[in-house]
């Protein structure tokens, strides 16, 4: 009688979760389960261009259980992970409504939204992680600039049409292009009472420059490109508050429509439920061998761990959260959880790094490599092509060619719908009916009975 198959708990169909799935797939001696709280695979690298109108959700996410079809022995589950009992190795879906027992646990849960202690905020500011929160600054935008084609004020004009992204990093830069681009090209000739060229996109940034991961000459000609399309830069300039519809500056107020956040990810709460050492953002801290120190049957990976590699100088640097380290470390995951399954010594990781790129609008991106730097139109090409590549799925991979082609050749992005009230708008109308700067129950009211998410 052969043994049972061994039951590998993977959660999280990120980067991370579908990359160790799959390979674990391919071992008959496990049978894996998949759980994911939403039914689809984000390809969150293009999420800001669903938040721009570019693309359509579809595009940049693909449901788990069409991309798991071919694996006969990984079931895929839709649920949401909300305890973890490593004693009894189990976990619990749902807040209670199921458990699932396992041998081998590969948490891949991504990161959060962080707002460095002042989660006051967040109720006054949009994040980008989902296709929810895409989809709700597409909207919010969108339906600033028709209450301001209909404003009856000058300044309430100037406001409706004000857009502060907080946050110098790749999203940051990437709404912020994508935005002048909108604006200046896509919608300029749309509108009769406004002109959306004239729409103010402000980028904040709390350090020196932008886009600090990157060498010091690629964030210099990103502040000039982007400051080239519109958008006011602004280095060395630290938020001190956040109210609906206004940011503060020490004694500056800017008043405006939309407030994206896009300055901080940190750990997933579920780390905290690990009993595990954690690092000062939260993330779990793993071994090099990428299971936690405290169980070696518990693998954590990607944006949810914390994990030092030693460069070939002898410095240290902690991994960065993209995409490349989820799906290297879940490919190793995998192996070393076969080799543990045999007795066997486990691989260390080793982040094989190859390159970053950002993108700043149409013909414009940069890109640092161990070889070269670029900017500009290779650079943007290069970005193209790297993108489409990793889409997993070849019709997405279609579909988002097609449409920058389209958009390429006739400045019409299609994805312009609005389909349900957002939410800034609403706290807005909730505090001026008040007087009161702050009411986040008017906020919150009238978001749970607002429209459910649109899809396309
Ligand atoms: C807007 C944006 C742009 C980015 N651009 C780039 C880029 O250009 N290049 C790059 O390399 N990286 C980029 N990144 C970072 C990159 O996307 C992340 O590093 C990567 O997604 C991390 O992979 P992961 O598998 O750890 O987590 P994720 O890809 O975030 O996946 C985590 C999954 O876990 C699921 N999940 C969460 N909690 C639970 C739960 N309790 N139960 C069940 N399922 C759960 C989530 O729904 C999600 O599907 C970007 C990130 C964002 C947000």
């Amino acid at each position: 009688v052969s043994a049972p198959a061994l039951h590998i708990l993977v959660v999280g169909a990120g980067f991370a979760g579908l990359a160790a799935t799959r390979k674990l797939a391919g071992n008959k001696n496990f049978r894996i389960t998949l759980v994911e709280r939403t039914n689809h695979h984000l390809f969150q690298p293009l999420l800001y261009q669903v938040a721009m109108a570019g693309l359509n959700p579809s595009e940049i996410a693909s449901p788990v259980r069409s991309i798991l079809r071919k694996y006969p022995n990984v079931t895929s589950l839709m649920g949401e992970v909300t305890q973890i009992d490593r004693a009894n190795r189990q976990v619990t879906l749902d807040n209670g409504e199921q458990t699932i027992s396992y041998d081998y646990l590969v948490l891949a849960v991504g990161g959060k939204t962080s707002y460095f202690g002042k989660n006051e905020w967040e109720a006054h500011t949009l994040g980008l992680k989902t296709l929810d929160e895409a989809l709700a600054i597409r909207q919010q935008i969108l339906h600033s600039f028709e209450l301001a084609e209909r404003a009856e004020s000058e300044s309430e004009r100037i406001r409706l049409m004000t857009t502060v992204l907080i946050g110098g990093g790749p999203t940051g830069v990437e709404m912020a292009g994508g935005l002048a681009e909108l604006t200046r090209s896509v919608i300029r000739w749309d509108f009769r009472n406004i002109r959306p060229d004239q729409a103010r996109v402000i980028l904040l940034e709390g350090s020196d420059r932008l886009l600090s991961a990157f060498p010091e000459k690629l964030s210099k000609y990103t502040a000039d490109r982007l400051t080239q399309m519109g958008v006011d830069v602004r280095l060395h300039t630290r938020v001190t508050d956040i109210q609906a519809g206004e940011v503060h500056i020490g004694d500056e107020v800017i008043k405006c429509a939309t407030i994206v956040w896009a300055a901080g990810v940190g750990g997933h709460p579920l780390a905290k439920q690990l009993n595990c050492d954690l690092d000062r953002g939260g993330r779990a801290i793993i071994t090099p061998q990428l299971h936690l120190k405290e169980d070696p049957r518990v693998y954590c990976l990607g944006d949810m761990a914390a994990l030092t590699e030693t460069l070939a100088d002898g410095k240290t640097r902690a991994l960065p959260g993209v995409a490349q380290v989820a799906m290297q470390q879940g490919a190793l995951a995998a192996k070393n959880i076969v080799l543990a399954a045999n007795n066997k010594e486990l691989l260390t990781f080793k982040y094989w790094d190859k390159g970053s790129m950002a993108t700043i609008g149409r013909s414009s991106a940069i890109a640092s490599t161990a070889y070269a730097n670029l900017t500009g139109f290779p650079a943007w090409m290069a970005w193209l092509f790297i993108h489409l590549i990793y889409i997993v799925d070849f019709q997405n991979q279609l579909l988002v060619l097609s449409r920058w082609a389209w958009s390429y050749f006739t400045w019409k992005w299609g994805a312009r719908l609005i389909t349900r009230v957002p939410k800034i708008d609403a706290t807005l109308k909730a505090n001026s009916n008040e007087g009161s700067p702050t009411d986040l129950s008017a906020t919150e009211k009238t978001e749970s009975s607002g429209n459910p998410s649109s899809g396309d």
